[in-house]
């Protein structure tokens, strides 16, 4: 799996980050979250997959 942030789309308000800290991180230069992995590690796809339902402008790209 992969997964990307489209930057026009995100706000910023970390539920990502909250929910699959290992996968997301909090950019506090640019108040954006960021993909820190370049494939996703299965242990965490359900968690990615979690953040991408719930991230509200839909701004996370999963390819599965
Ligand atoms: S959940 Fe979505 S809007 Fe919120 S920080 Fe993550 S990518 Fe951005």
């Amino acid at each position: 799996m992969k997964v990307s942030i489209d930057y026009s789309l995100c706000m910023g308000d970390k539920n990502c980050n909250l929910v699959c800290p290992e996968v997301f991180e909090y950019d506090e230069d640019q108040l954006q979250s960021r993909v820190i992995v370049d494939e996703v590690p299965s242990h965490f796809e359900d968690a990615v997959r979690k953040a991408a339902r719930e991230c509200a402008p839909e701004a996370i790209i999963v390819e599965e």
